[in-house]
């Protein structure tokens, strides 16, 4: 086992994209490690260059003691599982498992009884005479983990392996990852746009844009605590409220009305200053009836989440989400008032939080 560590790791493609910018960044031995972030952000350049797949332009990258920043793939003892698994069709799945053993020259008996036994760990065991095409995707994905096992490697790196997957096999999936990926113990980092993936199995993201880290945190401190309004409107099932307001004595004016903020050491916040009043759409209670301190809106769209519903409200301060309970009665073109949990509020200066319940 072992951890990562990059400095000032950069990619540059031919073409002058800068996929890698200058990434600081370690992953913990054991660790599970979620890349995530918007499409074209870098999440599997970055995989790519901790395989050794692509070579990088700039910086150093180390696994365990090494310095491996000019160390081949093969040399490198990291396993990578692909989004679509890569398997060879015409191989059996005995034969997809025991490969990387071949290559390594593991005489065929011992590498026949050690594929074997892998995929017998991940229930594999009456499909080894398959072929891929005869496996389900959630088998496939098992087969690809299987293969990705069998070396024993010191680090894995998944490029977003449950995509392919319906969405029951997908959760399924998911945590028989998590767990495996807790008895075996192996530094993993993991890419994914899915942002409740990441939360889920993560033990820190990296929340990544444009080749850069823009946070990165535990799953809690990412959704309580988004350090920048990038985070704060990618991360959360829904969006963030993030709202224009002006810094006064006691709270943040929005809209001509005083939104309560937790409690803040003197001199963070100036009296009159521009920030963004953040608040997730979980965090804002409604109210049919006016109360002081809440933001006003007419209904203009109710979509139902199953457990509660996701309501709209337009007023003075634009549109506002709320989530609301199953059973609370709201219809269009009703009047309703979203009223803020103090603790939760977050502020913004510039796009970077200011201050935090
Ligand atoms: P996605 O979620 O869509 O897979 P990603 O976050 O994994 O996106 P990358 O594939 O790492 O993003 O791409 C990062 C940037 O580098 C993008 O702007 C992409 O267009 C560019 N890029 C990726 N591969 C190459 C390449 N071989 N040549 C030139 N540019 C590339």
């Amino acid at each position: 086992m072992a951890a990562i560590t990059t400095d000032r790791l950069t990619k540059v493609y031919p073409g002058g994209v800068r996929a890698l910018d200058e990434i600081d960044l370690t992953v913990e031995d054991g660790e599970f490690f979620a890349l995530l972030g918007p499409s074209g952000c870098g999440k599997t350049t970055l995989l790519r260059t901790v395989a050794g797949l692509e070579e990088s332009s700039g910086g150093a990258l180390r696994i365990g003691d090494v310095d491996v920043t000019r160390t081949p793939p093969g040399s490198r003892d990291v396993a990578m599982v692909f989004q679509d698994y890569a398997l060879f069709p015409h191989m059996t799945v005995a034969e997809n498992v025991a490969y990387p053993l071949r290559i390594k020259k593991v005489a065929r008996a011992k590498r026949t009884e050690k594929a074997a036994a892998t995929a017998g760990e991940l229930g594999l065991s009456d499909y080894l005479e398959r072929r891929p095409g005869q496996l389900s995707g959630g088998q496939q994905q098992r087969v690809a983990l299987a293969r990705a096992m069998a070396c024993h490697p010191s680090v894995f790196l998944f490029d977003e392996p449950l995509s392919n997957l319906d969405a029951r096999m997908r959760l399924e999936a998911r945590t028989f990852l998590k767990r495996l990926q807790r008895e075996l113990g192996v530094t993993t980092v993991f890419v994914t746009h899915d942002q409740a993936e990441a939360l889920a199995l993560a033990d820190r993201i990296a929340v990544m844009e444009s080749g850069r880290i823009r946070q990165l945190g535990t799953p809690s401190e990412v959704f309580r605590r988004p350090a920048n309004t990038f985070v704060a409107s990618f991360i959360g099932s829904t969006p963030m409220n993030l709202l224009d307001g002006v810094v006064r004595q006691r709270g943040i004016e929005v809209a001509g009305e005083l939104l309560p903020t937790p409690p803040e050491p003197a001199g963070r916040l100036v009296d009159g200053e521009k920030v963004v009043y953040g608040i997730r759409p979980e965090y804002l209670l409604h109210s049919p009836t006016a109360v002081p301190g809440s933001l006003a809106g007419e209904v203009r769209v109710v979509e139902n989440l199953g457990h509660a519903q996701l309501v709209t409200l337009e007023g003075p301060a634009g549109f506002v989400q709320l989530v609301v309970d199953e059973d609370t009665p709201v219809a269009l073109g009703d009047r309703g008032f979203a009223v803020p949990r103090q603790d939760r509020a977050l502020v913004y200066r510039d796009g970077e939080l200011v201050t935090s319940g």
